[in-house]
């Protein structure tokens, strides 16, 4: 380690990053550190011996002196670590940080001034402008509509996309209250949304709808955030509005697809039981012929005795008359496009009706049905009809599949599945499911039948989907095939 100072103050000089420059109280330059150079634009022996006033511009300048002879005088500093300017040679100025401290040298004053440039931290602060700037250019030209609203509903900030979803300009929106976009039975829900924001909670893609300027509704996905001032406190809300109309659109036309599709595969199935079904309502309508015939005949030998018989043949024949009414209003049930209407329902109940119109006409195939029933399942929330038709699918491409076979056994089982669903299982005593097809399950076409449409299994798959429920073949059930659907019991939340 050297000792000689003189070194050591020179070392300090050339390489000290800051400029220092150390003056008398006559303001002349004494020393000057070698940064000094590349801060002013003078060479350090165009400083030394001048006075310091030539490296500032004006008004600092002029003041220069009075700074000196006051602190002389006083003591007080009036220039401690401040920000000012510099004057470089070519009469540019630099903003610069300067602190001044003071010293004596041989009994002598002296202040030592150590000036760090102020530019590049100016330039990062400057670049850190032109984030927000381009911030504003992204809200200005994002595809959502954003804009944000005081507590109290007055809209303060409207982008480009708000004025294309809205149909509202800025000039319109802003100042205006939020209250012009919501559908009058739409009114309650920005209250409880007010309520969120206050307690500082985001709601988070919520769907809804809005008002257009032209009256139409818009169906919208909303992202609201608090916003606060400088204090933290909460003093209004920020939205960001996605148009999801479209999507709206092709949802409905989906729905529509699915229930013309859902149509069409009914009355296909209605086709190839409709023979059955003739042989069905024929036994209600021989029946009551025949007890017709009999009252008539009775009647012809009108004796006390013989009116309660002939009551009885009548009344048996209206029996009939209300079960042929019966089939038939079921299958106009089944048949008919309508609109999902889920209710709570005892799925072993629907399960067993389902049953009683898939067998119809298979009584000369020696199938054997074993139904194995949950007794304690609670109710389930579905559409009757459609959940029925999935469980008509399954057993019917059950029997299909053990016309192959001589042992013909179909196993159906309610069950918990967990609390908030039940399941309920078909399994065959078929050939089970080849592979190509178990590939390809619940695609539509997928078909091994010189007559299916292969779209039996998508359907069922649609309605559970539609359930929040779910259908999966199972892959160890042998021999055989085994299909598993679940249905939620009634209080679960719904599936989004
Ligand atoms: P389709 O009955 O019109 O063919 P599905 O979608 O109902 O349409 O069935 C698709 C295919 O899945 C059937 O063609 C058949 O190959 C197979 N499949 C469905 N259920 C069974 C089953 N229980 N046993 C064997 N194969 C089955």
């Amino acid at each position: 380690m050297p000792h000689n100072e003189d070194a050591l103050f020179k070392a300090l000089m050339d390489t000290a990053v800051d400029g220092i420059v150390v003056i008398d109280t006559g303001g002349i330059v004494q020393i000057c550190s070698d940064a000094c150079e590349g801060l002013f634009g003078y060479r350090r022996d165009e400083i030394v011996g001048r006075n310091v006033k030539m490296l500032m511009p004006e008004p600092h300048r002029g003041e220069h002196d009075g700074y000196i002879s006051s602190y002389l005088k006083t003591g007080e500093k009036r220039i401690g670590g401040c920000e000012l300017a510099g004057r470089r040679k070519d009469g540019s100025t630099f903003p610069m940080h300067l602190s001044v401290g003071k010293s004596e040298v041989g009994g002598e004053r002296i202040f030592v001034g150590v000036i760090r440039d102020l530019a590049p931290l100016k330039a990062e602060v400057a670049r850190h402008v032109d984030v927000d700037s381009l911030m504003a250019q992204i809200v200005q030209s994002s595809e959502d509509a954003i804009l944000s609203k005081t507590l109290s509903g007055i809209i303060t900030s409207w982008n480009a996309s708000a004025e294309r979803i809205f149909g509202y300009t800025a000039d319109e929106a802003l100042g205006a209250n939020i209250s012009m976009l919501i559908p009058p039975d739409r009114m309650a829900e920005e209250g409880s949304i007010i309520g969120q924001i206050c307690a500082g909670r985001d709601v988070e893609h919520f769907e809804t709808v809005r008002r257009h300027k032209n009256g139409n509704d818009i169906h919208v996905s909303i992202t609201i955030s608090p916003l606060r001032d400088g204090a933290g406190d909460i003093v209004g809300a920020s939205k960001i509005v996605r148009d999801v109309s479209e999507r709206k659109r092709s949802e409905l036309r989906m729905q529509a697809l699915q229930s013309e599709f859902a149509h069409i595969n009914r009355l296909s199935s209605m086709g190839q039981m409709s023979t059955a079904i003739a042989h069905e309502l024929n036994q209600p309508l021989t029946a009551i012929a025949n007890y017709v015939k009999a009252a008539r005949r009775i009647l012809e030998r009108v004796e006390p005795a013989n009116m309660e018989r002939a009551r009885n043949a009548m009344d048996k024949a209206a029996a009939q008359v209300l079960r042929a009414g019966a089939i038939i209003r079921n299958l106009r049930d089944f048949v008919e496009k309508r609109k999902s209407n889920r209710a709570p329902e005892n799925l072993n109940m629907v399960v067993e009706e389902a049953i009683a119109l898939g067998l119809v006409g298979t009584a000369h195939q020696g199938v054997r049905v074993c139904l194995r029933l949950e007794l304690k399942l609670p109710s389930v929330l579905i559409d009757k009809v459609q959940i029925q038709q999935v469980l008509i699918n399954l057993i019917r491409n059950g029997l299909e599949a053990m016309q192959a076979v001589d042992m013909r056994e179909l196993i159906i089982e309610t069950a918990i599945d967990n609390k908030d669903f039940a399941r309920v299982t078909v399994h065959d005593s078929g050939p089970g499911l080849s592979e190509a097809v178990s590939k390809r399950l619940f695609q539509p076409f997928v078909t091994t039948k010189e007559k299916g449409m292969g779209i039996g299994l998508t359907i069922c798959q649609s309605i559970l989907e539609a359930h929040g429920g779910n259908i999966v073949a199972l892959p160890d059930h042998r021999p055989g095939a085994a299909f598993r659907f679940c249905v939620p019991f009634v209080g679960q939340r719904e599936a989004a």
